[in-house]
């Protein structure tokens, strides 16, 4: 198994010039781990400004992206101009967006196939509610999700899964490292039957939702958790401790 640990940083809608470079800095000149691959997601209106400013090594990722090539479709960026700008990761799905924006599984797999089939790396989000997974629907709501983009992609080579449980996103409950091992270990043997054994041994499997340089040593020693995405703790210099937290 040669997963690479993989931290991802979402800053959300968060930032200024100043303080995105004020990050960037610090990550520069910060000794990381160079068995972790580090990925950081500002705003879009900051993705040039950091690539520009970020060392070599570590890659931007936008926080969305649209699924057609180019047009009328106000407000939206296209996997070509994102590559155009030297970003090489996008995320899909997240929960916020799931959520506040309504969008369904089918347009997160279709944005998940545009990037992927145009060489971006994709960290894909999945997660349940509170209620669902009160109700004992977690495996069924992150498979669903999940499955909505395997009938759209068939080579997951590109992809990081990114498991956030809703429950623990912003509100300082990280899931126990039972909790969160448990899921991503169905998320795994969901692949191996759904996708192909090969995508089960690589396809790196993240944990996000309140992960601090508190928790995270922790949740590392989990077979299954082969890396994070960091919110809130992205924005401040503990996200150095957390992206070294394997060392
Ligand atoms: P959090 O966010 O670390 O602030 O909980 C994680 C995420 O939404 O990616």
């Amino acid at each position: 198994m040669g997963r690479k640990f993989f931290v991802g940083g979402n800053f959300k809608m968060n930032g200024t010039i100043s303080s995105i470079k004020g990050i960037i800095d610090n990550l520069n000149n910060a000794k990381l781990d160079p068995e972790t691959e580090v990925v950081i997601a500002p705003p879009s209106a900051y993705l040039l400004l950091a690539r520009e400013h970020l060392r070599q090594g570590i890659e931007v990722a936008a926080q969305n992206v649209f699924d057609k090539p180019n047009g009328a479709f106000t407000g939206e960026i296209s996997v070509e101009q994102l590559k155009d700008l030297g970003i090489t990761w996008t995320l899909v799905g997240h929960s916020e967006r799931r959520v506040l924006l309504q969008e369904e599984d089918s347009f997160v797999a279709s944005k998940t196939k545009a990037a992927v089939d145009g060489g971006l790396g994709v960290i894909l989000c999945c997660g349940e509610s509170l209620e669902q997974r009160e109700a004992g629907k977690t495996i069924d709501v992150v498979t669903s999700q999940l499955k909505a983009v395997a009938d759209k992609v068939s080579d997951w080579s590109k992809i990081v899964i990114a498991y956030e449980p809703i429950w623990a996103i912003g509100t300082g409950k990280v899931a126990t490292t039972e909790q969160a091992q448990e899921v991503h270990a169905e998320i795994r043997e969901w692949l191996k039957k759904e996708v192909s054994p090969e995508a089960a041994d690589n396809t790196r499997i993240l944990y996000g939702g309140s992960v601090s340089d508190k928790n995270c040593v922790d949740l590392t020693k989990q077979p299954d958790i082969d890396g994070f995405l960091v919110g809130g703790a992205s924005l401040k210099p503990a996200f150095i401790d957390i992206i070294n937290s394997k060392m």
